[in-house]
């Protein structure tokens, strides 16, 4: 096991600055055979991009991974600085320099994290004139309380194994977290010297587990026993990574370093492809703005008040975010916002910066200084995945920090044209802010393939390449440049010659675009002559021009409940018939869904103060919530029905579990409608519930149409919360099960003579779309951005061929297979 030798360690020194500290560790590394000295320069860069202050007093400097040849053998040197050095507001006295070419130095960085939740100990080793002290930490001669290490908890305990082939990384921890809250003991989780809180994912994190590591896991409590046992499943199941089945696209693998001999002309500055795609343009350094806080205030209890209004309101953010990407980009692609939940709701974080605040800081600078701390650790974790997890940590931070600023210095927008982004690490919540027509490509110094940074740029079809190097940060604003998110690199500077190369690889992906844009108001009419309509689904009636300029076909879903939501009381009935005037406006004549009110699940209206409930999405949610709320339910329709005289509206109820609730909800739409005194309209409902599916027959007798709504169906075939930070990835609405439903579904209509759309989210789905219009719908209402590609896509299709996929989908065993069938079936179609 590695030792740290007396030589190794020098006490009692001084430097005016952090780079002078780093040199000074550097050249103690060179003395003690560790290092070439131009590894010195490494550790700058990696300084550069990210700091290696650990938290009380500890800073370990490192180089790049890139550097690594320069590194003679694995090893530490510990370098005191008694009276401190800056170290970015910071004042780092122990300064752990480290060489690693191996793992051999990671129980090195354990023992390290134990003194790192002691400040005692760590300024006893901070000022100790006597380097056997360190040497006794360090070589584990001295046992330190690890941050977390509360003696193992008195109550049972069971022995488990981490899960292969990662460990208690992100996805694993998460699903750990969400068990062991689901009870009320104080549960333990025992890996080698630390202790972590089962119930804090940073906390689990920081234990640095890898696959197949032995834990253990104790509790103490009333339901110690029950915990244990769903503990023991939890792992026995794989703690969610041994049941996914494989739907969610992996990442794009991360590709070494391209040849330095790539061919271009320019200067090439190679990263790791995160998004495919290539694009030219001028280069941008992001900047986020400056927070400022104090670091004392007077009174605590205004402090600890402070801190929980913003962690409250940073919470109430990241649903909301949550809640608008997930309609933007389907649930898998909103899940982070659902994992940023997670970390932000870590009892064990906000109960360390209230103690801060309780000392005399201010409670912005006791939660800066608590997260800070935590990302750091996270970052300095050898495994990938577990260090990729201090972006998502500061962002979080960040997040609650922007409510607690003192003082907020914005820094420069965007420029008003678009350019390539260049940026040290960019949040995921900043990459989902990003507008692709301004953004035409991100390149950043750090992250890596597998960070919820480069999973959103490729949902927002962004090319990116990621690791990038801190010598991407020289570039100047305006320089031009090339990104290659298929090679992995950005190219500064590029000849005429590049820039030939780079618009030959575009070309392909606009020429496609642009003859779907071309073609938008064209009907989608299938090689074999079948039609299917192409609407748009609205949250906003100012958007019904975007979609009518898209080639929509009509309005297949307008999300009414948007109109209720983030204010503080309901829009009056004139309100909302304004909202739904300037769509039947817009939309000229063609046809418009409107449905009502779908609160209650995930959708939250605060001021209508509804009852929580253990399970919302099984709750009073959709019409149900309208039969609560009549008043609300009587007020939107007849706003609907008196726009219904300006145009063809279409009424439709959510969630029609049962036959009794359509006629109930009907009998009240004919009451308001003979009130407000107006022709009948069409009524129609989401098919989103199985009990409809199995009713469809019956149902169907009673209305002009069904919208399949398969984002729900989904969720409640699979049994899988759509909101679910795990499961949501693998609740593909392409599992046979789901497309059984829905063929069901279409047998019922079809008796009753009773036209079938869909406008959940694998109507915009390429696979989707061909699937859905083989078994039988008629309409596919889809993003208003899907609309050209989804027409285009049909129109590329036979239907009897469409309709052959269909039936043999229904018989695969997954959706993996199913995607697969249909890949294979219609090659290149590319939606
Ligand atoms: C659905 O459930 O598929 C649907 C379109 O409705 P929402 O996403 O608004 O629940
Ligand atoms: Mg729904």
């Amino acid at each position: 096991m590695l030792q740290v030798t007396e030589s190794q360690v020098r006490l009692g020194l001084s430097a005016a600055d952090k780079t002078e500290a780093i040199r000074t560790a550097g050249r103690a590394m060179v003395d003690a055979g560790l290092i070439e000295p131009g590894y010195i320069d490494s550790m700058l860069g990696r300084e550069a991009i990210t700091s290696t202050y650990l938290g009380n007093g500890i800073a370990i400097p490192h180089g790049l991974p890139q550097a690594r040849d320069l590194v003679r053998q694995t090893g530490v040197v510990v370098v005191q600085f008694p009276g401190g050095v800056d170290w970015g507001g910071e004042p780092a006295r122990l300064v752990v320099g480290i060489a690693a070419r191996s793992d051999e130095h990671i129980a090195v960085l354990q023992r390290l994290t134990g003194v790192l939740g002691n400040p005692a100990e760590a300024a006893r080793l901070g000022t100790t004139t006597d380097p056997g002290a360190v040497m006794a930490v360090l070589n584990g001669g001295e046992t330190v309380p690890a941050p977390d290490a509360a003696a193992p908890l008195a109550g049972p305990s069971i022995a488990v194994t981490a899960p292969s082939p990662h460990g208690l990384h992100a996805r694993p921890a998460t699903a750990l977290v969400e068990v062991a809250k689901r009870f009320r003991s104080e549960i333990a989780v025992r890996h080698g010297g630390g202790t972590g809180n089962a119930k804090s994912l940073v906390s689990l994190l920081r234990l640095g587990v890898s696959g197949g590591q032995p834990l253990t896991i104790s509790a103490a409590g009333d339901d110690a026993d029950a915990a244990l046992a769903a503990i023991r499943a939890a792992f026995a199941a794989g703690l969610d990574e041994s049941t996914v089945s494989g739907t969610p696209p992996p990442p794009p693998p991360a590709r070494a370093a391209p040849p330095a001999d790539l061919d271009y002309d320019g200067q090439v500055i190679a990263g790791i492809s995160a998004s495919p795609g290539v694009a030219t343009g001028t280069a941008w350094k992001f900047q986020r703005e400056e927070l400022t806080v104090d670091e004392t205030a007077p009174d605590p209890a205004v402090q600890h008040r402070r801190l929980d209004h913003a962690l409250a309101g940073a919470a109430a953010d990241l649903r909301n975010l949550h809640e608008e990407f997930w309609k933007k980009a389907g649930a898998a692609k909103a899940a982070i916002f659902k994992a940023h939940l997670e970390l932000l709701d870590d009892p064990e974080m906000a109960a360390d910066a209230h103690a801060r605040i309780d000392a005399g800081k201010g409670a912005g600078w006791a939660w800066r200084a608590v997260y800070e701390e935590r990302a750091n650790t996270l970052a300095q974790l050898t495994d990938a995945l577990l260090a990729g997890r201090a972006a998502d940590l500061r962002d979080v931070g960040r997040r609650v920090l922007r409510l607690l600023a003192d003082a907020t210095e914005s820094v420069a927008a965007l420029p008003d044209h678009p350019v390539i982004l260049l940026a040290e690490d960019l949040e995921p919540s900043d990459t989902a802010k990003l507008d692709p027509a301004m953004v035409l490509g991100l390149c950043t110094a750090g992250g890596g393939a597998t960070s919820h940074t480069a999973i959103i740029a490729r949902s927002l079809d962004i090319p990116a390449v990621v690791a990038a190097g801190p010598s991407l940060l020289d570039l100047e604003n305006g320089r031009e440049v090339i990104i290659n998110g298929d090679d992995g690199v950005l190219v500064a500077g590029p000849s005429g010659r590049d820039r030939a190369r780079a618009a030959t690889a575009r070309v392909a992906v606009a020429q496609r675009r642009e003859a779907e844009h071309l073609e938008r108001y064209k009907p989608a009419i299938t090689t074999d002559g079948r039609r299917v309509e192409v609407a748009a689904n609205l949250s906003d009636p100012e958007a019904a021009v975007k979609a009518v300029e898209a080639g929509a076909e009509g309005i297949g879903l307008m999300r009414t409940e948007f109109l209720f939501l983030q204010r503080d009381f309901p829009p009056s009935e004139e309100e909302q018939l304004e909202a739904y005037r300037i769509m039947v406006r817009a939309m000229n004549g063609l046809p418009i869904i409107l449905r009502t009110l779908d609160i209650g699940g995930d959708k939250n209206v605060p001021y209508l103060r509804l009852p929580a409930e253990e399970n919302p999405f099984l709750g009073v949610r959709g019409i149900r919530l309208c039969f609560e709320r009549e008043d609300l339910f009587r007020t939107q329709l007849r706003a609907m029905l008196r726009a219904s005289a300006e145009g063809p509206v279409r009424i439709m109820y959510p969630m029609i579990a049962a036959p009794a609730e359509l006629a109930r909800a009907k009998a009240i739409t004919e009451e308001e409608r003979r009130t407000v005194g107006v022709a009948p309209v069409e009524i129609g409902i989401m098919v989103e519930v199985p009990s409809a599916v199995m009713m469809a027959d019956r149902l169907a007798k009673e209305v002009s149409f069904f919208s399949i709504g398969t984002n729900d169906l989904t969720q409640y075939v699979l049994a899988m919360d759509r909101l679910h930070p795990v499961l949501a990835p693998q609740a593909d609405g392409l599992h046979p099960a789901v497309l059984r439903m829905i063929e069901r579904t279409v047998a019922g209509a079809k008796a009753a003579g009773v036209w079938v759309g869909a406008c959940g989210g694998i109507a915009g789905d390429p696979a989707g779309a061909v699937l859905l219009a083989g078994l039988g719908l008629t309409e596919l209402s889809v993003a208003i951005p899907s609309v050209p590609s989804v027409k285009a896509r049909l129109r590329g299709i036979s239907m009897a061929e469409a309709e052959r996929t269909a039936r043999d989908a229904l018989v695969c065993d997954d959706a993996a297979e199913v995607r697969a069938l249909v890949r294979d079936r219609f090659p290149g179609g590319a939606a």
